[in-house]
């Protein structure tokens, strides 16, 4: 049962949170004091600012829900900034050191929600349940007196001015609230049927912030269709993708000191149109981004070094079920150099056997030949035949094949957007804008962007907790 108001007729408050998503409920609780920097509940104090929650949709938590598969990966074990893209990296890791991802397992279990942690760090409910990571928080909402006004769709945000010193925040239905301060967390443009439809964006733009434009993050790739995994639809297999500048050279690409605009390694299902999974979607947003700026980049596809490697990959390597989520970025091998592959081609594939039937122990069969054709290399060949220059179109082949990337998908799959208000343009500890004061943001409006396991809800509760904690605690408007 939600605990929602309707047509509620006070229309003034201390605090109003526009958005009922993870970070507008976390900004709400954090706002009224209920929760410390551990986790841990507090008792409501009689002092506490009066806190509103507006959401336009009637049905609340609607991406939590559709979350991690219906069961809602909602932190990680280990979580830093390497973790996340932003335009300020050190406030990203000041805002999680300020609410990490103990405190919020701490908030969850202390509420009744034991959690489980799985491959890779991901943390999940018990119970496999998206509703109860939901529920926990609409009870804490209503233990802790907060009014949650459904539906009530904000169109426009005024700032103070010099005669009226609160808020003026416009309705649909042509009705107003006047909040002493206003933390927005209205979500970005991705799913927009759960209600999240760029509002936020919009309104942070006419006031003079500047927007990271919207771009599609954790979403998959459109492949071209004569690339080497056309027709491979339904295999999955793990590799590291690469994206990079089509001028860059294979050796310089296995180099140490390289640079590339993205690199992902994980687990990769093909697809009609493309590719999913953890790795395509960690290297989404890059990609969408150099598509849309116009540079010429090639998206280079690794096979080989996640199976070959002894390295963070190995307890993975015959499961069953692949882990949902990518090796953290600073353990994503880079491609190996042509020695470095042929000292591992000579120690793991028999000299006496054919290629396809060789690599087909390490990889799936279908992929060994596609990769094959593409490169010109008969399958036939037995691995001790291999000249330099076979060798050399091998090395390419299995570990820097041009994936033909084309595009990424639409907003109705992406998980998150990527871009919003610059974190330059908020305070660092309270993300009260430095532009218009009073108006706090945090969750998918602010340009932090998570990879795939967690990341993303865990911006969420630390960056609605440091609003929330800013809005409460700075000066209020003398009205
Ligand atoms: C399919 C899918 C699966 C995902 N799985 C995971 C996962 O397992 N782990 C993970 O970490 N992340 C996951 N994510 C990402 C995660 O859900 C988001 O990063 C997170 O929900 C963002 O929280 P938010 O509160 O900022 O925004 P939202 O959850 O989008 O909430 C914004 C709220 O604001 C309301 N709103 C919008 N405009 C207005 C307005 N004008 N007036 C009033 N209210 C308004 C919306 O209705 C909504 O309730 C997933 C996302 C999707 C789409």
């Amino acid at each position: 049962m939600i605990p929602a108001i309707k047509n509620r007729q006070q229309r003034s408050c201390d605090v109003l949170v526009v958005g009922a998503g993870a970070a507008g409920m976390f900004a709400a609780l954090a706002a009224r004091g209920v929760l410390d920097a551990k986790g841990q509940p507090q008792p409501l104090i009689d002092a506490a600012p009066d806190v509103v929650l507006l959401n336009n949709e009637a049905r609340l938590g609607l991406k939590i829900l559709v979350s991690g598969g219906g069961r809602c990966n909602l932190t990680n074990a280990r979580v830093d900034e390497a973790d996340y893209e932003s335009d300020n990296a050190r406030v990203v890791k000041g805002l999680l050191r300020g609410f990490p991802a103990d405190a919020a397992r701490t908030f969850f279990t202390t509420r009744g929600c034991p959690l489980h942690e799985e491959d890779l760090g991901k943390v999940f409910p018990q119970s496999n349940t998206a509703r109860d990571v939901l529920q926990v928080l609409l009870d804490a909402v209503t233990a802790a007196g907060i009014a949650l006004v459904v539906p009530a769709e904000v169109t426009r945000l005024e700032p103070p001015t010099t005669t009226a010193a609160r808020w003026v925040v416009q309705l649909a239905d042509g009705s107003a609230w006047q909040p002493r301060r206003v933390v927005l967390a209205t979500g970005g443009r991705s799913l927009p049927k759960t209600g999240s439809r760029g509002f936020g964006l919009e309104e942070l733009a006419r006031l003079g912030h500047t927007i990271e434009p919207s771009l599609l993050a954790l979403t998959p790739l459109h492949l071209s269709s004569a690339g080497p995994l056309a027709g491979l639809a339904g295999l999955t297999v793990p590799a590291v993708l690469t994206l990079a500048p089509r001028a860059i050279q294979s050796e310089q690409l296995s180099g140490a000191r390289y640079r590339p605009l993205a690199r992902s390694a994980g687990s990769l299902l093909v697809t009609h149109k493309g590719a999913t999974g953890p790795a395509p979607f960690d290297v989404s947003g890059a990609c969408g981004r150099a598509l849309r700026a116009g540079e010429d980049v090639v998206l280079r596809g690794d096979f080989w070094s996640l199976v070959a490697d002894s390295g963070p990959w190995a307890p993975f390597r015959n499961l069953d079920k692949q882990p949902g989520a990518s090796l953290p970025p600073a353990q994503a091998p880079r491609a190996p150099s042509l020695d470095i592959f042929v000292a591992q081609t000579k120690a793991l594939l028999p000299g006496e056997r054919a290629l396809a039937g060789a690599l087909g122990t390490w990889l799936p069969r279908a992929l060994t030949d596609a990769l094959l054709r593409k490169a010109g290399l008969d399958p036939a060949l037995k691995i001790k035949q291999l000249d330099a220059r076979g060798q050399r179109q091998l090395h390419l082949a299995l570990t820097q094949v041009d994936l033909g990337l084309v595009g990424t998908g639409g907003y109705e799959k992406a998980e998150v957007t990527a871009g919003g208000v610059l974190l330059g343009e908020l305070d660092r500890r309270s993300l009260e804008s430095l532009r218009v004061a009073g108006l706090h943001c945090c969750g998918e409006v602010v340009n932090v962007t998570g990879r795939l396991g967690g990341f993303n809800f865990q911006w969420a509760w630390s960056s609605g907790y440091a609003a929330g904690r800013g809005a409460a605690a700075a000066p209020l408007s003398p009205i």
